[in-house]
């Protein structure tokens, strides 16, 4: 991995919709995931971008190849390092209107600097910070984007950071972000348990009425099914009851659990 060429892998999941996966294990295997999912999704005349990644390599040159003369809007799902990288790239960034200030200032990726990948010294060069995009525009739950024949919805579902947002298009498809994925889930503190309980019920209503079709996650597995959801509800309503099994994972000064399903951290 001399150079970015083979950095992002560009699966076309549909005619409209592209999944850029890179590799966040490679970067620091303590996050215990190996993929981050960006998405891209184009319309006939503009074109979306969920998230911007780990900003390793740019991101910019392989969007531009893929969305040809189209406009592109660039969305983050929330503001943690994963997803926001390359957000120096591109003028406008849109993310939640309770994670906009975070979003806007430098952000501080040293804790990168003691992973055990070699890689992450490119870091260097950016002294081991990111810097925001120029302009970055606050979303709402409810806000629609039009692309052309297809539409995009932003659905607020706080509880992972407190701006998380997931997004629903007029086809199906459910970017559900950090919300919800398969894998190490990132939970916030027991008492904010209901809070991020409620955001999955409210996707979990999305399928109810067939609204939702299928998911695509910001790590590891993409296009699964509801069973995600259910899956994920049950297992974090049901954590007291595993909560004796947990231990103490250093790196994040958090308790790391599972089931059969996820490992969690709080
Ligand atoms: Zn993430």
């Amino acid at each position: 991995m001399s150079n970015g060429n083979d950095w992002f892998e560009v699966i076309k999941q549909k005619e409209y919709l592209y999944i850029i996966r890179e590799r966040l294990d490679e970067i620091d295997p303590r996050f215990l995931t190996t993929y981050t999912n960006l998405y891209l999704i184009l319309g006939p005349d503009k074109a979306l971008l969920i998230d911007t990644g780990s900003g390793l390599f740019p991101l910019k040159p392989t969007v531009d190849k893929l969305i040809e003369k189209r406009e592109l809007l660039v969305i983050n799902t929330h503001s943690h390092f994963d997803h926001r990288g390359s957000n120096d790239e591109f003028e406008t960034i849109f993310i939640h209107e309770n994670e906009v200030k975070n979003a806007s200032m430098p952000f501080d990726i040293s804790i990168l600097k003691d992973s055990s990948k070699k890689i992450v010294n490119r870091y260097s060069n950016k002294k081991f910070i990111y810097q925001p995009s120029i302009t970055v525009e606050p979303l709402k739950d409810g806000d629609r984007f039009d692309l052309g024949d297809i539409s995009v919805e932003i659905i607020h579902t706080p509880g992972h950071s407190i701006g998380s947002i997931s997004l629903l298009t007029s086809k199906g498809e459910l970017f559900t972000g950090d919300t919800a994925h398969y894998g190490t889930m990132y939970l916030p503190k027991k008492k904010e348990f209901p809070m991020i309980l409620n955001s999955i019920s409210r996707l979990k209503d999305l399928f109810d009425v067939n609204i939702a079709q299928e998911i695509y996650p910001s790590h590891e597995q993409f296009a699964v099914g509801r069973e995600l959801l259910d899956n994920l509800y049950d297992g974090i309503n049901n954590i007291e009851n595993i909560w004796d099994s947990k231990e103490r994972y250093k790196f994040l000064r958090a308790w790391i659990l599972e089931d059969d399903n996820f490992k969690y951290i709080i």
